[in-house]
């Protein structure tokens, strides 16, 4: 089958005044020259004349300019490093890791030395380190020990464009504390050309513009819009493989899930190309993908070979790829989306904006003239995209940043100078999220336990889960499922040809039906007793590098709990100790199971599912046959049997229906036990709790 496309505009080229370093590009330089070639470099002095002129600057280039590799080195060769770190925010991982081991070869000296950088749970950098690359939420986080980042002579903040949640909070604090340190100096650095807008934040900065250098890009669309985005994404890659003249293809998929399936699915197909077509190298990169096999988007394109490379959209401006000449736009990403009425948090995936769309069409068009194949219509493109994405600030939950805001002892929330503020029906409801967390007290001032939980990099739920084990005596059951929990969705591996064996592998770690969290922490627990065993993560399907990841995680939830001073305690015999305190953090996650089978959640009423992942699920769909399933789900007296009837969850995904993921059984008194503030007895009611003895459940109020 084939994808019929309509080429419909062409992308203009940019070429303000060129330069003669283009001319000078030739293939076998040494890095030294190489940075010489970039579009930024002409500019170097202007550009520390600036930053020596001003406190604060605006930069402006067109992606692959050289923003994030030079700029810091610049700093450093002008002697700023000499008063103080230079810093770099990326909002995402992957950049800062993958643009730090970039910025360490082209210095010549050792990751983690000179350069390095800083994620959560990850730290690589050491006394040397003078060049710190590190996420806008660790930036964030060393307010909390640094109130007035003493440690940095420069922040630039990269990838401004981007407005996550950490980097519009960091706005306001970086701003707040350049006007008592003179000496800081602050680059707000961005991709796109709304620079007027930061400028106007930062009282009238000057902007520096780096004129950009593309080619010019044909855009195509698809002549009707196409049910599968998956599956056009990987007809349309053959296509271009088959047809089009050489040059690697970039195309953008919403998470890791994608990127596997279109990895395995490609090198299926291709298999069966014969030997008259090129080889088709494929190069998957996304959060979790490890290091090495990261830096293989980066190596040069073997002769006669075609590259694909399959990214999420952290490819659309914070990693730059050379060769790119083809682009294939599916038009999704995945993005964070908050209903401030329901207090519902989900992932979701969303048609991209008219700017992403055409941040992705340029990437094709940095070597040569590139192409850029949308697998949506020119209908759609013109009609259903929005202009821009809106600020996670304003999409999502806000507990998180009003915890760290109140720890840093920022109280007026609702006059923080935002950018563009949140929404005040959002604010509202992490406060209320908080107090009922009992991290603030009723006049909205941090608790005891609120300063405790600020101490863990983790969202509130969890930290409250951390710090609710104190009181089960648990705390080391606790932090192994928070750090099984924090490593994602990587933990089990299912090979297609294996599946069966797969699922029994997982069933086993479920055994007795102790739901998803308490799964994590067998499967944690395992491993532990085998000495970490590789082996073992190979015979029980388990991804022994997320597993590295969770050991890592824990030893510094280990050392988070003896700084907040909670002992580590083991309570393995009571797995209902264990719940409680889940329940202590995520007491808003409960849902109660329908007569229909699914599962409407407490307050704020909404049907969801469990996560056909979960252990919950496999366990009826292995035990059970799905008519049987089905008959036994219409007499409901036996679904009570079949899915437990309270369930607390970790979080939400929606797909073809709204799931919770990381299921565990929860009983209904607990609620009531303890968050007396936040569910009442008739939140639980139920004919199994109304047989209760009334007292008892005063009794937990
Ligand atoms: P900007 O921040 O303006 O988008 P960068 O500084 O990230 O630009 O990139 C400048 C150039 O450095 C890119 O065009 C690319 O050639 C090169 N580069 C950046 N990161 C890497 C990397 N990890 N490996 C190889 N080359 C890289
Ligand atoms: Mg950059």
């Amino acid at each position: 089958d084939q994808i019929d496309f309509v080429k419909v505009s062409v992308m203009d080229g940019i070429d303000e005044e060129p330069n003669e370093a283009e001319e000078a590009k030739t293939i076998s330089k040494g890095l030294q020259e190489e940075r010489k070639t970039l579009p930024i470099y002409p500019y170097r002095d202007e550009l520390l004349q600036a930053v020596k002129d001003h406190q604060v600057i605006i930069i402006v280039g067109e992606t692959g300019s050289g923003k994030t590799t030079q700029i810091p080195q610049y700093l450093h060769e002008a002697g700023y490093t000499k008063q103080g770190m230079v810093a770099c925010t990326q909002p995402r991982r992957v950049a800062a890791m993958s643009v730090a081991a970039r910025v360490s070869q082209e210095m010549g000296v050792k990751l983690g030395h000179e350069v390095g950088y800083s994620i959560r749970f990850e730290d690589c950098t050491s006394e040397k380190t003078l060049i710190k690359y590190m996420t806008d939420g660790m930036l964030l986080r060393e307010f909390l020990g640094e109130p007035d980042l003493a440690s940095y002579s420069v922040v630039m903040v990269d990838e401004a464009h981007e407005r996550t949640l950490s980097t519009d909070i960091l706005f306001g604090l970086v701003k707040d504390i350049a006007r008592f340190r003179k000496d800081l100096k602050l680059l707000i650095s961005s991709a796109t050309l709304d620079a007027e807008k930061f400028s106007d934040y930062f009282d009238s900065a000057p902007i520096f513009k780096i004129p950009g250098r593309r080619f010019p890009v044909e855009i195509h669309y698809t002549k009707a819009p196409e049910a599968d985005y998956i599956d056009a994404a990987i007809v349309t890659v053959l296509q271009i493989h088959v047809t089009q003249s050489p040059g690697d293809i970039l195309v953008f998929l919403t998470g890791q899930e994608e990127i596997e399936t279109v990895d395995e699915i490609l090198k299926h197909r291709t298999r069966g190309l014969g030997t008259k077509i090129a080889e088709l190298i494929i190069c998957p990169i996304y959060a979790n993908l490890p290091t090495e096999l990261q830096a293989k988007i980066f190596e040069p394109t073997p002769e006669g070979a075609r590259k694909v490379v399959l990214a999420t959209n952290i490819a659309e401006t914070s990693l730059t790829i050379d060769g790119i000449k083809y682009v294939v736009d599916p038009g999704f990403c995945k993005i964070k989306s908050y209903n401030p009425r329901t207090g519902m948090e989900s992932l979701l995936i969303n048609p991209i904006s008219k700017a992403s769309a055409n941040q992705r069409a340029g990437r094709s068009g940095r070597t040569g003239p590139g192409k850029c194949f949308r697998l949506y219509t020119a209908y759609n493109y013109y009609n259903d995209l929005e202009d821009n994405t809106v600020p996670e600030i304003q999409r999502t939950n806000l507990a998180n940043v009003v915890l760290t805001l109140k720890s840093l002892g920022i109280h007026d929330l609702v006059n923080f100078d935002f950018m563009d503020p949140p929404p005040s029906e959002a604010l509202l409801r992490a406060l209320e999220q908080l107090f009922a967390l009992n991290a603030l007290n009723v006049k909205g001032e941090l608790t005891k336990t609120g300063r405790r939980m600020a101490e863990f990099p983790l969202d509130p739920m969890l930290s409250k889960m951390i710090v609710a084990s104190e009181k089960y005596k648990c705390s080391d059951e606790i932090i192994s499922i928070a750090s099984m929990l924090s490593v994602g969705n990587s933990i089990f591996y299912r090979p297609k040809d294996k599946q069966v064996h797969a699922d029994n592998a997982r069933m086993n770690f479920n055994t007795g039906n102790v739901g998803d969290h308490i799964a994590l922490l067998n499967v944690y627990n395992s491993w532990k007793e085998t000495d970490f065993s590789t082996q073992w993560c190979y015979e029980n399907y388990i991804q022994v590098r997320s597993m590295k990841r969770a050991r890592d995680i824990r030893d510094q939830l280990e050392g988070l709990l003896e700084r907040v001073e909670i002992e580590i305690s083991t309570n393995l015999n009571d797995l209902d100790t264990i719940k409680k305190a889940i329940t202590s953090g995520f007491f808003h996650h409960a849902a109660k199971l329908q007569k229909n089978g699914s599962y409407r959640t407490l307050k704020n009423p909404q049907t969801v599912y469990i996560h056909p992942s979960s252990g919950l699920a496999q366990l009826n769909k292995n035990k059970i046959d799905q008519d049987l399933q089905r008959l036994l789900i219409l007499l409901f007296c036996y679904a009570a049997q079949v899915h437990p009837r309270w369930v607390v969850y970790h979080e939400l995904v929606l797909t073809t229906k709204e799931y919770m993921r990381q299921v565990t059984e929860l009983k209904p008194d607990w609620l009531v036990e303890i968050a007396p503030h936040y569910y009442q007895l008739k939140d639980v009611d139920d004919p199994t709790t109304k047989k209760m003895p009334r007292g008892q459940g005063k009794s937990a109020l």
